[in-house]
């Protein structure tokens, strides 16, 4: 019998409150399902994803000597990783939900 995909994620999995998933100890995907009832409009509701583990990306600024003795910051735009076990390469933010 064919199953629907609503009906693969909604009837045939097992469900556990929200307030589990730090209970999770292993990597695993999970799909979360619920109602946005309000925003919060004072919070950022996004962050900047790695693209390769989704964790959290900070913009990395590189510095270089000028042949005038003064120090600059690179124009090119780098970024890294804050999950020490990545290993991505060429890492790029991607705009992520922040669900709280
Ligand atoms: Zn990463």
């Amino acid at each position: 019998m064919m199953c629907s995909v609503e009906d693969e994620f909604l009837k045939n999995d097992v469900f556990s409150p929200l307030a589990y998933l730090p209970s999770i100890l292993e990597p695993k995907k999970v799909v979360v399902v619920g109602t946005i009832v309000a925003i919060v409009s004072d919070k950022m509701w996004y962050y900047d994803g790695c693209n390769y583990c989704k964790s959290k990306v900070e913009k990395k600024f590189e510095t270089y000597d000028k042949d005038d003795g003064t120090s600059d910051v690179r124009d090119t735009q780098l970024y890294q990783c804050s999950n020490k076990d990545c290993n991505g390469k060429e890492v790029f933010p991607m705009s992520r939900y922040t669900v709280c």
